[in-house]
């Protein structure tokens, strides 16, 4: 009799236990904060190495978890870098090739939609761009398109209204209130998109005077005359020295007598969004540094040295306010108990040229508009100070969330769930290269529709709309300045990397090129 009490107690405090180990696996559903901004490139992140500024809490998210050093978009620009986050896919795939008019096809699979019908409780504030209204979202409130630095609007779905204040920090504050006012019980999804550091940059009026007495550190390559590439890249149309406008991008409201009419076409149009009281503290940073502009102005390179840090400076002061706002949603989720059971990643939608071959903007295959950055936590799932070397691309994104969520993964998705790398970030068994298409063709930057692929070792870009094929050694040549595809020497390896190329289509199921 006692022994058969003794075996009832033990079944009791089994199926307690069983019980309980389910209970804390539900409760462990994860939650997702996923921090995306638009243009922010790897060089301007503490984490990854940045010279030129400092990222605190972005730099937290790395310290606590995870930093992909080979993190990399599908096509470097907005929408369809947005498009490809959200579904898995490359652009071919999801059919939001380019910027533009036509809306992003929001009835197609995406993991927004798949985690709220998996009882997440989904949001999304800010940067959209993708001209239609965001599916799979409990709640969502939006920039119309670019959106605005100062006094932006925000669309909603009882309509839209203008918040006075400054994007990022409005941006935050809708993300915070829905985060306090959420249904507690659930696991949540928020996604907090930032406009910033997005053209033409222009920072909150606290940062304007940061950086105002350095000198910001030219990259190697911002005199880069394009030659031993492509003919196709010395057309391009987005040089610091010969692309910029004065007022629009440069921030000089006053006359400038040697600018060339084209210089001085467009109006800074958040300077026409300012209160009178933001007017003021504007020109109290910006008019004594253009009138000095004006009395002496620098000629030949050293014009170029003076727009290179006019640009820079404003755009880091732009970042200034993200990685402060980054730092915002951190400090909530440690004040509110959730630091543990949420992942939270921060991201941009793709690189961007920071003076690096005289540039500014992104779309090129190279290295600085090609990387995103990515960095990740997730206490118990990813050890602090991780890095990893893993090829990744944004494809990767939605799968990865499914797969964190305990939801299958549809077949149709290319990209494929960063799961194991967490455990094994350096692992051999991952994809060796990653495919890349840019589809716009010309435009106001005039870069070409090309593809191609990248190792961990070469790169291969097919210029194919205007020129031949690009092979890049980025070991013995990172910045990507010598076209080996004529050398003789190189001949195999120019031979393997097209196989590979043709190899990643076939995988892709991409399309015949069209000129
Ligand atoms: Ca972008």
């Amino acid at each position: 009799m006692n022994q058969l009490r003794g075996l009832r107690i033990v079944v009791l405090a089994l199926t307690l236990a069983i019980g309980c180990g389910s209970a804390i696996a539900e409760a462990k559903t994860p939650n997702i904060v996923f921090i995306f901004t638009d243009d922010h490139a790897c060089q301007s992140i503490g984490a990854y190495g940045s010279k030129i500024n400092k990222t605190p809490n972005i730099d937290r998210i790395a310290r606590d978890g995870a930093v992909f050093v080979n993190s990399f978009c599908a096509n470097s620009i907005c929408g369809p870098s947005r498009a490809c986050v959200l579904t898995g896919k490359h652009s071919h795939k999801n059919g939001f090739y380019f910027n533009g008019r036509k809306p992003f096809d929001g009835t197609q699979f995406t993991f927004p939609q798949v985690l709220q019908k998996s009882g997440y409780q989904t949001a999304l504030v800010g940067k959209w761009h993708l001209n239609s209204n965001p599916t799979g979202f409990d709640h969502w409130d939006i920039l119309p398109g670019q959106g605005a630095y100062y006094n932006p609007v925000f669309i909603s779905e009882k309509g839209q209204r203008q918040i006075e204040g400054y994007c990022t920090t409005i941006t935050t504050d809708l993300a915070l209130n829905w985060l306090a006012e959420r249904d507690k019980e659930k696991p949540f999804l928020l996604m907090c998109q930032h406009k910033a550091p997005h053209r033409t940059w222009a920072p909150e009026l606290k940062h304007l005077n940061n950086y105002a007495d350095v000198d910001i550190p030219e990259p190697a390559t911002l005199f880069d005359n394009y030659e031993n590439r492509s003919e196709t890249l010395a057309e391009n149309a987005m040089s610091i020295d010969r692309h910029f406008y004065y007022h629009y991008d440069l921030k000089v409201h006053l006359p400038v007598p040697f600018a060339s009419k084209r210089e001085t076409q467009l109006r800074d149009n958040e300077y026409g969004r300012m209160t009178p009281e933001q007017k003021q503290a504007w020109d109290a940073a910006f008019l004594p540094r253009n009138k000095a502009f004006l009395a002496d102005p620098p000629t030949g390179k050293d014009l170029v040295r003076w727009k290179y840090q006019r640009y820079i400076k404003n755009y880091l002061r732009c970042i200034d306010s993200v990685d402060e706002n980054v730092g915002r949603v951190l400090d909530y989720l440690d004040e509110n108990g959730l630091a543990e059971n949420t992942i939270v990643i921060y991201s941009s939608d793709q690189g961007f040229y920071l003076g690096e071959h005289g540039w500014y903007d992104k779309r090129w295959m190279f290295e600085e508009s090609l990387k995103m950055p990515f960095v990740i936590r997730w206490p118990g799932h990813i050890q602090p100070g991780t890095r990893s070397d893993a090829l990744i691309q944004n494809i990767d994104y939605a799968p990865t969330f499914l797969d964190a969520a305990g939801v299958d993964v549809p077949e149709e998705i290319q990209g494929a769930s960063l799961l194991p790398l967490f455990s094994e970030p350096n692992s051999s068994n991952w994809r060796e290269s990653v495919y890349y298409h840019y589809y716009e063709h010309g435009g106001e930057h005039q870069v070409p529709r090309h593809e191609g692929v990248r190792t961990s070792r070469f790169k291969l870009i097919n210029f194919y709309s205007n020129d031949g094929f690009n092979l890049f050694d980025l070991k013995a040549d990172p910045q990507e300045m010598h076209d080996l595809s004529g050398d003789p020497k190189h001949a195999d390896t120019l031979s393997a990397m097209q196989k590979e190329l043709q190899r990643l289509r076939e995988l892709y199921d991409v399309p015949e090129n069209k000129k």
